[in-house]
């Protein structure tokens, strides 16, 4: 009955929700109760809003009797094997970028030639999505990205994901690029927004712009990483309003990635940011503990090294800040097992990532320098302009060290609200908008913030 239920649900959902939900995996069953395994409690939760019903309904209708339905989360490796993106062979669709709509009509046609092509040059073939550890924090993007992949250029056009520095934004791109080139012979180019710019200042100085528009101007996918670097460079903007026109109006699928929402890309044209916003914009957040421990699994597993499960958990803890920092924490690690040939005990990994552990704290020195300095220059308590009291002597130099922050920093909103006692980013936009009001109104402020700023960045040298 359990065979029989998933083959009618995969023939009554949408073929991109099933491939995406139905990661799960037969593990016994006792009278009228089958157990199932997911791989975690997030995915569990998720599935039963979603299914729960729905299956327990169908297996009543097949088997004529009340059948209950059970979770249990189980390790993830066991359900890779089984059950995940890329080796659900039998109803993967075909995508042909020059026709997308007719999926159901080529639905066969190219299945038989899919799994023996080569990588694509320019895409790293690890970053896949059954490699893709899936948890609160990105699953609307996970989401949104196989869909894309299922449909390139007709589901959400464009695709942009924003969010910090490692939390998997160009992992999630490639991941797009690898199963389009693996299940169509799309032409796709994967560019960081730093190359495209080089490259299209070198055709510019060589007369040779022609041949760059046709690169890309040609193309059945584009995925341009790290947009926010185009900041300021007002040609090469220029050039890719273009190409996103001529890409647009052909419908051919266009993914963005950037650190920050676009809306708060200071240098960068209306019109541009206007087009990056068109499709469907979503943002990655930071893994939560569970998570972190099923991509260190994950990691691990694919490079074939056993660590034993306390350590692993002693990592997740320790690291939150970003997915990179967990993966060159376990690397630290094998090479430590690798070079000395014993094994990682909690010990071991204490003392072998002491500093690991201890750093995060660094990146927000800039942002400690800007409120030190402000709370100093009001006479105030670096813990109080900080904090959530908001008495009137208060509010005004915390708005202020927030103003300084956003210009002399590339902190996001977001984060900023983060560093000052855990805010909205709206009051970070409303304490900048009401600090360039007061500028414009009252002549004797401007000059205090350049004096500030210029003690800031003393304090920074100094310390
Ligand atoms: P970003 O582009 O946002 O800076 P990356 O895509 O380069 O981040 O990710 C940093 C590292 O973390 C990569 O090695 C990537 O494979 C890994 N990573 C990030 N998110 C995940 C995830 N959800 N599952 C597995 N690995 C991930
Ligand atoms: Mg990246």
């Amino acid at each position: 009955f359990w065979k029989e239920t998933l083959n009618q649900l995969q023939q009554e959902l949408e073929e991109v929700e099933f491939s995406l939900w139905f990661n799960i995996h037969y593990l016994r069953s006792e009278e009228n109760t089958i157990i199932i395994g997911v791989p975690s409690s997030f995915y569990r939760d998720q599935f039963k809003i979603r299914y729960h019903n729905l299956i327990e309904e169908k297996l009543h209708e097949l088997s004529g009797q009340p059948i209950t339905l059970q979770y249990e989360v189980v390790s993830k490796k066991v359900i890779d094997q089984e059950t995940t993106f890329s080796s659900q062979t039998s109803q993967r669709p075909s995508i042909s970028a020059k026709d997308t709509t007719s999926k159901s009509l080529n639905q066969n046609t190219l299945n038989t030639s899919i799994q023996q092509k080569d990588p694509h040059p320019l895409l790293r073939r690890d970053y896949t999505f059954s490699n893709y550890v899936i948890g609160d924090n990105n699953s609307f993007a996970a989401n949104a990205a196989l869909a894309i992949s299922k449909n390139p250029g007709t589901a959400y056009n464009p695709f942009l994901v924003y969010g910090g520095v490692g939390l998997g934004k160009t992992h999630l791109m490639q991941a797009i690029g690898n199963y389009i080139h693996e299940h169509s012979n799309a032409k796709i180019i994967y560019i960081t927004a730093e190359t495209f710019t080089n490259e299209f200042v070198q055709a510019l100085q060589a007369n040779k712009t022609a041949a760059f528009k046709n690169k890309y101007r040609f193309v059945d996918v584009l995925l341009v990483d790290d947009i926010h670097f185009l900041q300021n460079k007002i040609e090469t903007q220029e050039e890719l309003f273009h190409t996103f026109n001529a890409l647009y109006d052909a419908n051919k699928q266009m993914v963005f990635t950037c650190d920050r929402p676009v809306s708060e890309l200071k240098h960068l044209s209306d019109r541009l940011k206007s087009r990056f916003e068109r499709g469907l914009t979503v943002d990655l957040q930071p893994p939560d503990y569970e998570t972190r421990l099923a991509i260190l699994k994950k990691k691990a597993d694919a490079r074939n090294i056993t660590i034993p499960h306390e350590v692993l958990e002693l990592v997740s803890k320790n690291i939150s800040s970003n997915v990179r920092d967990l993966e060159a924490a376990l690397t630290k690690l094998i090479a430590y097992t690798e070079l000395v040939q014993k094994p990682i005990t909690i010990e071991v990994a204490q003392q072998h990532l002491k500093d690991v552990f201890a750093s995060p704290k660094q990146a927000n020195m800039s942002i400690e320098a800007i409120q030190r300095v402000v709370a100093e220059y009001f006479s105030l308590s670096y813990n109080d302009l900080k904090g959530k009291k908001r008495t009137q002597n208060i509010v005004l130099p915390r708005q202020i060290a927030m103003y300084i922050a956003r210009e002399i920093t590339e902190y996001s909103t977001t984060e900023l609200g983060l560093e000052f006692g855990g805010r909205d980013h709206t009051t970070v936009m409303h304490a900048c908008q009401k600090i360039e009001e007061r500028i414009r109104s009252d002549p004797t402020l401007e000059p205090i913030i350049q004096n500030l700023i210029r003690q800031i960045k003393d304090y920074r040298t100094k310390n």
